[in-house]
């Protein structure tokens, strides 16, 4: 039979004899995960980072894509002196995503991806970047949010708002492994709600459960709650994907 699928669909995995036949003639899309460490309350420092892997991982057979290896060092901002935290500068953090976007590009993916794990500046660093880039180098690129994207499934599976820390994100990483929420070293005064905008700020801020709306996204550690919303985000966030490339096909950009 013949082969229909790659040996592997991870970039660091695949050899140079195997990666040419695939790409660009077979695929066109590349998954690029992009993360950072910092205090997530009870889930791991690293939640922004395996987060966007285990999604790359679920969702790239289904659109057909590569997964480039993890930019796991990002730039963290108020969290960052908490204990096992830091932030890159920002320059250096553009500089690197830069040059691995040039990379990709390169290579000839056509669709880069950037499945973005963390928020705050990196966000509009990315933002910046997919632009210069995109337009630099001739490929189309589309920057994911995943936790505001799906806002809407946090509320359908949770029938609450969550947050940074919060029930939603504490969800999708025990639903890629439950060892890795420590739910014995939970109290609920770890949590703050976001402050409104223009009212008060603080650094470094005083919690690491930032809660979107006052009252809710309290960590529940409901399993199959979280393996619900796993699966519904990456569904969601799949679909995304594959309409943007349909619609830059159809408008030949
Ligand atoms: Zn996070």
């Amino acid at each position: 039979m013949k082969q229909v699928q790659p040996s592997t669909r991870e970039m660091e995995r695949i050899n140079w004899l195997e990666f040419r036949e695939w790409v660009p003639a077979k695929i066109q899309t590349v998954l690029l995960p992009l993360g950072t460490l910092e205090p997530h309350g009870v889930a791991p420092n690293g939640t922004d980072i395996l987060a966007p892997v285990a999604m790359a991982r679920e969702i790239a057979p289904r659109l057909n894509a590569m997964i480039a290896p993890v930019v796991p060092y990002g730039f963290t901002g108020i969290m960052d002196a908490y204990p096992g935290s830091f932030t890159v500068p920002e320059e250096i953090f553009r500089g690197y995503v830069r040059a691995v976007l040039v990379g990709l590009a390169k290579n000839k993916f056509k669709n880069v991806i950037l499945l973005n794990g963390h928020g705050g500046g990196q966000t509009a660093i990315l933002n910046a970047l997919a632009q210069e880039i995109g337009r630099e180098t001739n490929t189309r690129i589309l920057v994911v949010n995943w936790w505001s994207y799906c806002s809407d499934v946090t509320l359908e599976v949770f029938g609450e708002d969550g947050g940074h820390g919060a029930e939603n994100e504490t969800a999708y990483i025990m639903a890629i492994d439950p060892a890795l929420v420590r739910k014995e070293h939970y109290k609920k005064e770890m949590a703050t709600a976001m402050p409104p905008p223009n009212t008060w700020s603080a650094y470094p801020f005083l919690s690491t459960i930032m809660l979107y709306k006052e009252g809710q996204g309290y960590p529940t550690f409901d399993s199959a709650k979280a393996k619900k919303y796993f699966a519904k985000v990456n569904d969601k966030i799949a679909r995304l994907i594959q309409e943007t490339i349909e619609k830059w096909d159809m408008a030949g950009v």
